[in-house]
């Protein structure tokens, strides 16, 4: 972990949850210790259905909420689609963007990822810019060359530490218990970084670049140590509140 920046770890409950898994939520509340807003940021993107529930319930205190995608445009004739006002206006301070399920289900493009990112910033929500390598790819060699178009393509001009986030997360270690090596990590996140601050200058020094794949209480920490691994995208496990609460802990102590 680069050590001035602070951690997040942000949960992404894909397409899971009713009205009755809120209480897992308010379990993840009541479990946050007092202290863990000093030393990470924490956040659950939540399907649209709860995101008002959700944020009303968790207020003003350490666990924000987020959304899974958006429009690029505020309104219009667009049935079925969500904008990022509307999850502003429900109580979300930030949105995933380019989560390769999209673009893999809906074929979102990097142009695409990066239109939303824009209407994320428009609506005042942080974008939470997804990109990884699939498996074929990284067996190629491929994976760095990958994820750095994917960075150039999805991350619009005008990105600061305030308003974005990445989140790499290799295709072949989503929801497959698969994480690559520490020092696989290690060498994308600093290709990441590179590119980021030879585009952004100072920006890209600064902003926060997750890790996404198979987190989990028991590997947590290990990911945390990696140098520019500045926090967690989970998906699994941050549907239990006990796995959620564990991964919050090994980030906050390292
Ligand atoms: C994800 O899809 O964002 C993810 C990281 O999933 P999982 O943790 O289940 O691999």
């Amino acid at each position: 972990m680069s050590a001035r920046i602070k951690p997040l770890v942000a949960g992404n409950w894909k397409m899971n949850g009713l009205k009755s898994n809120q209480a897992e939520f308010y379990k993840m509340i009541a479990g946050i210790p007092d202290d863990l807003a000093e030393s990470v940021d924490a956040m659950i993107c939540a399907p649209a259905t709860l995101i008002a529930a959700l944020a009303d319930k968790a207020g003003k205190g350490a666990m924000a909420v987020g959304g899974q995608d958006c429009h690029a445009e505020a309104s219009g004739a667009h049935t079925g689609d969500i904008s990022a006002e509307m999850l502003a206006d429900a109580g979300a301070s930030a949105v995933i963007v380019g989560h390769s399920e999209r673009r893999a289900d809906h074929g979102e493009t990097d142009s695409d990822v990066r239109a939303k990112a824009q209407a994320a910033w428009r609506a005042g929500l942080v974008a939470i810019i997804c990109v990884g390598e699939t498996e074929t790819q990284r067996k190629a060699g491929d994976a760095v060359s990958v994820v750095e178009r994917q960075l150039e393509g999805s991350v619009p001009d005008g990105a600061t530490a305030e308003n974005t986030v990445i989140a790499y997360e290799p295709v072949w270690a989503i929801g497959t218990g698969l994480t690559p090596t520490a020092g696989d990590v290690a060498d994308m996140h600093k290709a990441m970084r590179q590119a980021l601050v030879g585009r952004l200058a100072d920006a890209g020094g600064s902003m926060r670049l997750l890790y996404g794949g198979s987190v989990k209480p028991a590997n947590a920490g290990e990911l945390m140590a990696v140098s520019n691994v500045d926090g967690a995208l989970v998906g699994g496990a941050s549907l239990k509140a006990d796995d959620f609460l564990g991964i919050l802990d090994a980030y906050s102590r390292s």
